[in-house]
């Protein structure tokens, strides 16, 4: 990063540190992605460094620039908003840093450090803020808000992972403006939704913070209390900076969560995984009681969503299920639990005379049934016995 920042220097250009990297340096977090902001345009950034660009954001006047080892880090020419509409910007360059700093979002993301002068730039006291643990707009918050709604929603995601407090101009402006969030895209606040669930020092919080400013009631209706949120005992338990899945997440914290997930144009793959643990049955408990082929039964109805009702179960109770012995041992044993793993196929009934179609089907679920029961039933001679029997004289 220091050689790219000499090389623009040495060309006559100014480069500075920039961004969230500074802030989480200044945190505590150690920092070695340092992203940069220069006077160059972007086309003087790709003349410097021949070979060695990357067109990562050349829209907005970003160039991915390779280090010695290969790490790409971001430059960044100087920029200002011209014109918002609340969802996109239409950006101008030839501006000074000073511009460039006052249309980032926060005081604490809007802070400059020069690499080879050493010297701050903090037009707006965010080293103080950060000190201080505060989310503050930069400049005017209602207008900053107006300009792009989703900093709103980047205010309750900086909040919930550093444990800061939101600043109550910056508050009010937000829970005012909240229903201007309507005009985002589903995708941008799912990323919102998702980073802020996985960075959120509580998720509890988070999920208040999504509550109280309105942005709930916008995007996700479905949300829960942050009370009842706080009553899972599992998910206070998880260590900071443990890998959260925030589908599974949303499967807990939500009452409808495929309707989320669809609403927020989640991937296929990750409605369907929701849609999947919503479906199953959500414990193998029969009459207080759980046996062994009631644990089987559970698992071959849940079928792949068994990992995370497992998961689910965690977050919620803040321990595993008392049935999870029974799993792991059903798992250890390799006992069957899907028609896959039976041991005969529909061609083996169809060559005993069975017929194609739904009876044959039918007659895999009865099987199925049989040897959930009984695993050790799951022998070739005994399954087309039963197959035999069940198919019986017509
Ligand atoms: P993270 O750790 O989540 O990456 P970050 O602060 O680096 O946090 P980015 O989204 O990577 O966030 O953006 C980099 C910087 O660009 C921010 O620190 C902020 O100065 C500015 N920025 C990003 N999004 C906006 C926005 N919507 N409005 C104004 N400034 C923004
Ligand atoms: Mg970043």
């Amino acid at each position: 990063m220091l050689e790219i920042a000499r090389r623009l220097d040495d060309a006559g250009y100014e480069a500075w540190c920039v961004g969230g990297a500074l802030r989480d340096a200044l945190l505590g977090g150690a920092q070695a992605d340092f992203d940069l902001a220069t006077s160059a345009t972007p086309e003087m950034v790709q003349r410097l460094f021949p070979r060695r660009t990357v067109a990562v954001g050349l829209r907005f006047g970003t160039v991915g620039v390779l280090d010695g080892r290969r790490v790409l880090h971001e430059v960044t020419t100087f920029r200002k908003d011209v014109e918002t509409d609340g969802r996109h910007a239409v950006v101008a360059y030839g501006v000074a840093l000073e511009d460039d700093l006052a249309r980032r979002d926060f005081t604490i993301n809007a802070l400059a450090y020069h690499p080879l002068r050493a010297e701050w730039r903090d037009p707006f006291d965010g080293a103080a803020d950060l000190a201080r643990g505060l989310v503050r707009a930069v400049g005017e918050p209602a207008t900053r808000f107006r300009e792009d709604y989703l900093r709103i929603l980047r205010a309750l995601r900086f909040a919930a992972r550093f444990g800061f407090t939101i600043e109550p101009a910056t508050w009010d402006a937000a829970r005012t403006l909240a229903p201007g969030l309507e005009r985002l895209s589903a995708e941008r606040v799912r990323d919102e939704w998702f980073k802020g669930l996985r960075t959120a020092q509580s998720v509890a919080a988070f999920v208040g913070l999504w509550q109280a400013s309105g942005a709930a009631a916008r995007w996700v209706p479905e949300l829960r209390s942050e009370t009842e949120v706080r009553g899972f005992a599992g998910l206070g338990a998880v260590p900071p900076g443990a890998p959260r899945d925030p589908v599974l997440l949303t499967v807990l914290l939500t009452i409808d969560p495929v309707r989320v997930l669809r609403r927020l144009r989640a991937s296929n793959d990750e409605v369907q995984r929701a849609a999947a643990v919503v479906a199953a049955p959500a414990e193998p408990t029969v009459g207080g009681a759980t046996s062994d082929a009631a644990v089987r039964r559970w698992l071959a109805a849940a079928g792949p969503a068994a990992d995370d009702l497992a998961a689910l179960d965690v977050l919620r109770r803040g321990a595993p299920a008392p049935w999870m012995p029974a799993v792991a041992a059903i798992r250890a044993r390799g006992e069957p639990l899907s028609r896959r793993e039976l041991a005969v196929t529909g061609s083996d009934l169809q060559a005993i005379g069975v017929p194609r179609g739904p009876a044959l089907g039918r007659l895999l679920d009865e099987l199925l049934e049989v040897v959930l029961e009984h695993p050790e039933l799951n022998t070739r001679e005994a399954l087309l016995a039963r197959a035999r029997e069940a198919a019986g004289p017509r």
